[in-house]
């Protein structure tokens, strides 16, 4: 028994992020922390963040969430992938699907093998040899962990959900778990004067919540680690140029729907379209520097598939990070954190891994010097890693035909992701650091897919010759068509969601 267990743990606000910390910290802790969570219905939560990548599903396992119930309840669908038009140059598109690519040849990664077919005219596009984005293609999924008769794994999935649905299923859970939900607007955040600690929230209507813990999910409000404690921001405008969503829901037809993302880059900026089971999210991402909000509203409205559900929601952002992540006896999540646009939908990820973190580092009353070190160093890393995978999006281009994509394509950009595109472009070796979210398959769709072509392959894979090469690559493919050709259409799945 640990003497120095904090006994009450406050969750300031009741978001995506609010309520998946209720949810997997209440499931953990089994009843033995006190967890309140106080959130406003008259401010309301942000409204936005449809798409995620994987992990989730791990989320949503430790959680307790059963997947048909929670499919069902947050009308959600199967995101295999996202699809990039117009990204590397106009009229370009390419995929970056999740799992796994090819197949290992002995030491020599796969890629290197499929850039061997490249210059010796045998390969085809990178996503050939991708089984989600073959069957992203096709319109087909059902869950499949492996191939039979193969060692190949099978689809590798995400979702897309209404995240205010999501909010309300881990709401219910967390409650029956014990949870007390507090309504009403926090005026003040009250603090120790010598510790400098958080330890009361005083509310509008006179009541107080006091706790030992304090975890920020009040969004772009960021309560306490803004307004109170004062933690600085960095800000990554130089890198990442658009500072403004406009988001509008429209309908959309059950038999047409895609298991993929799309983002489709306009003059200054780019546009998501995210297929639920009632409706697609649609948001353009743009930079009000290079493009006034009545000219984004109109290029959104004008590529909507079906009709606009509301008027577009106009949400303004500063890209980047808080500088610290834990700080005193509080952690920030979610938007009190930072934000990356939702580029590769990564801000959902970052709030599992903002939890998950935590667990690790879970804080006693003493001193918790170390760990919060410790907590910052990862959150921070996560952070810069996905920041740099996004930039790649914006300056690996050909694009040169508006202000914007001249100013991206030019700008410099942090060294760590200047070495990852020279080393890549060198010698096609690809690198990942300390486990960082996005993996080597991931960076080499993306590096190929925005026209980064590198100038040569490893050596080894000339051990291997031409027609060897040409033969597993059409060995690879037929294997894949015909597993993809097994798999059910993709508007069976969504029927028997509801079944
Ligand atoms: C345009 C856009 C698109 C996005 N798309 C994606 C995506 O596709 N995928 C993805 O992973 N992420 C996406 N995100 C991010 C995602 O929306 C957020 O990470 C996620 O919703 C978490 O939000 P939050 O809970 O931090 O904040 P919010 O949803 O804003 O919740 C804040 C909470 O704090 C409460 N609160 C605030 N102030 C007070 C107060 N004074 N008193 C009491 N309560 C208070 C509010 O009532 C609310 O409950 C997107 C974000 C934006 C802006």
């Amino acid at each position: 028994m640990n003497e120095q267990r904090i006994d009450k743990l406050v969750i300031v606000g009741g978001g995506t992020a609010g309520w998946m910390c209720a949810a997997l910290i209440g499931r953990m802790s089994g009843r033995s922390l006190a967890i309140e969570l106080v959130e406003s219905d008259t401010i309301g939560t942000v409204g936005v963040g449809e798409a995620t990548i994987p992990p989730i599903q791990v989320f949503n396992d430790l959680a307790g969430v059963d997947e048909q119930a929670f499919l069902r309840d947050t009308r959600a669908t199967i995101k295999l992938a996202i699809e990039f038009q117009n990204w590397g140059a106009i009229g370009d598109q390419y995929l970056h699907g999740f799992g796994f690519i090819g197949r290992q040849a002995g030491p020599i990664p796969f890629h290197h093998i499929y850039l061997k077919g490249l210059a010796e005219g045998v390969a085809g596009a990178i996503s050939d040899y991708s089984l989600n984005n073959l069957a992203a293609l096709d319109d087909r999924f059902n869950r499949l962990d492996k191939i039979e008769g193969t060692p190949l794994p099978g689809l590798v999935y995400a979702y897309h959900f209404d995240a205010g649905l999501y909010a309300q299923f881990l709401r219910k859970m967390s409650e029956a778990r014990g949870v007390v939900r507090r309504e009403g607007r926090i005026q003040e955040v009250l603090v120790e004067p010598e510790s400098g600690d958080v330890t009361t929230l005083k509310m509008e209507d006179g009541g107080e919540v006091s706790g030992d813990f304090f975890i920020d999910c009040s969004g772009f409000n960021s309560l306490v680690f803004n307004e109170t404690l004062g933690v600085g921001f960095d800000d990554w405008s130089e890198w990442l140029l658009c500072n403004r969503a406009l988001a509008v829901p429209s309908s959309s037809e059950p038999e047409s729907l895609r298991p993929y993302t799309q983002s489709i880059a306009h003059d200054a900026g780019w546009q998501w379209r995210i297929p639920l089971q009632h409706r697609t999210g649609n948001g353009h991402v743009f930079s009000d520097e290079f493009m006034s909000e009545d000219e984004a509203a109109s290029v959104l409205l004008g590529n909507l598939e079906g009709e606009p559900l509301k008027d577009p929601l106009s949400i303004p952002f500063t890209p980047g990070c808080r500088k610290k992540l834990w700080h005193k006896n509080c952690i920030s999540l979610g938007l009190a954190s930072g934000f990356i646009e939702p580029l590769e939908s990564t801000s959902i990820h970052l709030i599992q891994m903002g939890i998950t973190n935590l667990l690790k580092v879970f804080p006693t009353k003493g001193n918790n010097a170390a760990r919060e070190r410790e907590y910052n160093r990862r959150m921070r890393f996560e952070y810069e890693a996905i920041r740099d995978f996004i930039i790649l999006h914006y300056h690996q281009t050909a694009r040169e035909d508006t202000p914007f994509w001249k100013h991206v394509r030019h700008m410099a950009v942090p060294d760590t992701l200047r070495d990852k595109m020279a080393c890549f472009e060198e010698s096609g070796h690809l690198f990942r650091v300390d486990e960082e979210l996005f993996t080597e398959v991931g960076w080499l769709q993306v590096m190929l897919g925005q026209g980064l072509q590198p100038k040569q392959y490893n050596p080894l894979a000339d051990t291997l010759s031409s027609d060897d090469v040409d033969e597993y690559l059409r060995n690879l493919r037929t294997i894949l068509n015909t597993t993809v050709a097994k798999l059910q259409p993709y508007p069976e799945f969504i029927k028997s969601i509801s079944a």
